[in-house]
């Protein structure tokens, strides 16, 4: 059997495919911006598969030093043993972070890395005796993975209504989000945080944590805001003494032209969760990182202080390696100073597509570009998505839309030659839109 019958027998894919939709796109290789597929097609990566290979594919750096380690040690339980590869990969993570997140669990995908952060703000206040503050906020459009906590954190995005009784209480706050030429940003993040006042007004005792997407909700349709609005709710959240995560896990390894959201918005948060670009697309691993004071109120003798949180591929090997390989490109290639570049003609991609009478609310952040299509069913479930993106496909490029959000988020090797491709491809896919 030829792939695509043996994948249509027997394979699972996430979102299940309605019967109707097109065959998966079978991939041999890839390699920097390029996949390639089985039947000879060619597709330049514009998303970063699932905004994880953040080098490029198959980088060779990357690829050798998941060889070696192959060679010397593939995995080995992480409950009493450690390894080389963990334990530098923590210090080097350590060393890039804000100032004062100092200890790196690990786990296994972006999910996971949440799950974690959720219940070190439960079990902080817990073992401090403030057992009441079992409240999480989060923010409307926010997404945080499709595990059960992560859901539940997530409720703001809309997709998991079906697993509703299954998901706990959270509450949410208005996401102040912006564009270029926005002038009402100041209002909306005024009006976010006269909510987060009031909220606080009626819960603040029983709140443990605020989690966001700090800067670009993701999922949502890479919906951007300011690092003021940042700066304004961690002040009120010390002030309140609550803990404030940020789910980096599609923002970090420098996603919007700093290492992390929470560098470039300077704002240090008490809990960090990474996950994506931390393998630079090789591996699945996390990390949560989190402040000394939170990791001080797990310390102690008795069991139900510890974080029960313990995975059989926690810290694996072959994933650290990886991770401390893409530490190691940013350097050799000074990425982080290649990414104004990418901005740039992010921006002047851009620029060929204003005055469109389809494209609205233009944002770009680092690599990160976006717009709306005007659509008479705009979201995530608009016609407009499926429509576009199999345009694209057609024409050789993997852009995803997001609903009628369609957004470009490229590996860091992206030219300025194939983001005008790309650009172009998106122009042409406007004209022939059926809106
Ligand atoms: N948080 C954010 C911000 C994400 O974008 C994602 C994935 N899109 C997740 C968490 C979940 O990560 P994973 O799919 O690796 O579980």
């Amino acid at each position: 059997m030829n792939i695509i019958d043996l994948d249509r027998s027997h394979v699972w894919h996430p979102f299940t495919q309605a019967q109707t939709a097109p065959d998966p796109i079978p991939i041999a290789s890839a390699q920097g911006i390029r996949l390639y597929a089985e039947d000879g097609r060619e597709f330049l990566d514009l998303i970063s598969s699932w905004w994880v290979n953040i080098h490029g594919h198959a980088h060779p750096t990357i690829a050798a030093a998941i060889a070696r380690q192959a060679h010397t040690l593939e995995q080995v339980i992480f409950a009493g043993f450690t390894h080389q590869p963990a334990a530098q990969l923590a210090h080097e993570l350590v060393q890039r972070l804000p100032v004062g997140l100092t200890r790196v669990f690990f786990s296994d995908d972006g999910s996971t890395a949440v799950e974690v952060a959720l219940k070190m703000a439960l079990q902080y206040w817990r073992n401090h005796g403030e057992t009441q503050r079992t409240r999480f906020l989060a923010f409307e459009g926010g997404y945080h993975g499709d595990t059960v906590g992560a859901m539940s954190a997530g409720k703001g995005c809309g997709f998991f209504d079906t697993y509703g009784s299954m998901l706990f209480e959270v509450g949410l706050l208005p996401f102040p989000e912006t564009w270029d030429g926005d002038t009402a940003v100041a209002a909306k993040e005024q009006a976010a945080l006269a909510q987060l006042d009031a909220y606080l007004a009626d819960h603040g005792d029983t709140l443990a944590a605020v989690i966001m997407e700090p800067l670009v909700q993701g999922s949502a349709g890479m919906r951007m805001c300011r690092p003021e609005f940042l700066q304004a709710l961690a002040t009120r959240l010390r002030a309140a003494g609550i803990l404030l995560i940020f789910d980096e896990v599609m923002t970090g390894f420098g996603r919007t032209g700093a290492l992390f959201a929470s560098l470039k918005a300077q704002v240090t948060p008490d809990i960090i969760c990474l996950s994506k670009g931390l393998t630079a697309g090789f591996l699945p691993m996390s990390v949560t990182v989190a402040s000394e004071a939170i990791y001080a109120a797990f310390l102690g003798e008795s069991f139900d202080r510890a974080l029960i949180h313990g995975h059989s591929f926690t810290a694996n090997s072959l994933g650290c390696a990886a991770a401390l390989a893409s530490l190691q490109v940013f350097e050799d290639e000074q990425t982080l100073a290649k990414l104004p570049q990418i901005e740039r003609w992010q921006r002047q991609g851009l620029a060929t597509l204003a005055g469109h009478p389809l494209v609205q609310r233009v944002r770009v952040m680092g690599t990160i570009a976006a717009f709306d299509v005007v659509a008479a069913d705009a979201g995530y479930t608009s016609a407009i998505g499926a429509q576009l993106k199999a345009f694209f496909h057609e024409r050789g490029l993997l852009l995803r839309p997001l609903g009628n959000v369609v957004y470009v988020l490229p590996p860091y090797c992206v030219t300025e030659a194939e983001l005008k491709q790309a650009y172009a491809v998106i122009a042409s896919g406007l004209e022939q839109l059926v809106v």
